[in-house]
């Protein structure tokens, strides 16, 4: 069948021998998917999700009890007060700027103390000056770095600790960047820090790529708002669009009333008919992240035995579903997104372009052959032309499919001269 699909034999047997020492790590991954598999059923049944709760509402929206139950479903999962779950909740910088501009007032701060957030929040903070930015309302904006070790910077997030400082938001994982991602435990350890300093300041976990790769999510270490994307791992693949964001019931109560209106908040926002694919994909996310889980194990072990850059290594553990792999040139990183591209099951046979996104400050190219437009718990790929021209790879709805497409990836960069094929020696793994 691989032979079929393009993939030689060298790609193949390669792909197998390095495979053969995953099984351990692949044991352990099923472990977490079964407790959270656990942890979300657990919480459908409490919430006493009905068939009714599948079906949507048209116009106002209100007594929407699908989507209510829904939100009560997400404040069990992620173990907070409460939650607001909305296919008007467009994608994950909304999220994240809904929860930003629903909490924050004029003359607050914001810091960062884990360094630069992602790369579309600095439009939102402002920190690239942009339209109806937080800069623009008077919120103000402080930034502490990661030290070289990747280690807090327990000091100078002190310092930047103000009077003003009202919100910290802290990125799990590393976007476009090649440091660590936070685990759990070290956001945890990080909150404490800083409510210790100042126990009224509100600490957000940007979530995106984080859900159900470990058993706790940032809610179970005191993070007061845990937000993410509804097209990344909690959607299971299945959800269309929305976001997220769970945490404080007065938190998730001025996100609500931002993203509607004053007065009306969570009342209103009809479901329409898209409840089922939420509950449904909500249902599927810990295996299907499990799948993505094993497809970012298998990508970092293949190209470092090839003798890329990966983060995180081959043996590291795991906190997000990212991959990312310095090719070190365009070529590199071009190449492995068209492999990607090739094996998707929606538009392969098209082929990649870097080209300006907004939110973004460099070209980028993408591959994402996927049912939901631009999906990233579907198999996909992104890499910023810029150095290190490092390429980030995520998703696969099911591990025969992350595999495929790592596969792909390796094929594509021996038949650009990338990879050479006599470094394809089983041997020496
Ligand atoms: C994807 C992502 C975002 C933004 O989400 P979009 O849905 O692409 O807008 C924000 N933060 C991190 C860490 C992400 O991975």
């Amino acid at each position: 069948m691989y032979a079929g699909l393009g993939i030689e034999n060298a790609v193949y047997e390669f792909g197998n021998a390095v495979l053969k020492e995953l099984r351990d790590r692949f044991q352990e991954i099923d472990e977490i998917s079964e407790y959270n598999q656990m942890k979300v059923v657990g919480a459908m049944q409490e919430c006493r999700v009905s068939d009714a709760c599948l079906l949507g509402t048209t116009g106002y929206g209100y007594d929407d009890l699908g989507r209510d139950t829904l939100e009560a479903v997400y404040a069990k999962v992620f173990h907070t007060e409460d939650a607001l779950v909305r296919p008007q909740i467009t994608c994950g910088t909304h999220a994240l700027a809904l929860a930003l501009m629903s909490n924050l007032r004029p003359g607050d701060e914001l810091l960062s103390p884990v360094g630069k957030p992602y790369d579309t929040l600095e439009e939102v903070i402002g920190i690239r000056p942009s339209k109806g930015s937080l800069a623009e309302y008077g919120v103000t904006y402080g930034q502490v770095d990661l030290l070289a070790d990747g280690g807090f910077d327990y000091e100078g997030i002190r310092a930047a600790l103000r009077e003003r400082t009202r919100l910290v938001t802290i990125q799990r994982s590393k976007g476009y960047q090649t440091r660590p991602t936070l685990s759990v435990e070290r956001i945890g350890e990080l909150i404490s820090f800083v409510k210790g300093i100042k126990p009224d300041v509100i600490c957000m976990v940007d979530n995106c790529y984080g859900e159900f790769v470990e058993i706790r999510e940032p809610g179970d270490v005191g993070a007061d708002m845990v937000v993410g994307s509804l097209i990344k791992n909690p959607g299971g693949g299945l959800a269309p669009i929305g976001g997220y964001i769970a945490g404080k019931r007065s938190c998730v109560e001025n996100a609500a009333f931002r993203l509607t209106s004053p007065g009306l908040g969570k009342e209103v926002g009809a479901s329409l008919g898209i409840l089922k694919d939420f509950y449904q994909g909500l249902f599927l996310a810990p295996s299907v992240t499990a799948s993505a889980l094993k497809g970012a194990v298998f990508a970092a072990n293949l190209y470092e035995k090839l003798g890329f850059a990966v983060i995180p290594d081959g043996s590291e553990s795991r906190h997000d579903i990212i991959q990312a792999i310095t090719f070190g040139t365009p070529e590199g990183v071009t190449a492995f997104c068209e492999g990607i591209q090739a094996a998707a099951p929606v538009d392969s046979h098209v082929k990649p372009q870097a080209a300006d996104m907004p939110g973004y400050d460099a070209k980028v190219i993408m591959a994402a052959g996927a049912f939901v437009s631009g999906s990233s718990i579907e198999l996909s790929a992104d890499a910023p032309i810029r150095p290190p021209y490092a390429v980030y790879f995520q998703g696969g709805l099911t591990w025969q499919h992350a595999k495929f497409g790592i596969l792909k990836s390796l094929q594509a960069l021996v038949d650009s001269g990338v990879v050479d094929r006599k470094d394809l020696n089983c041997s020496i793994l």
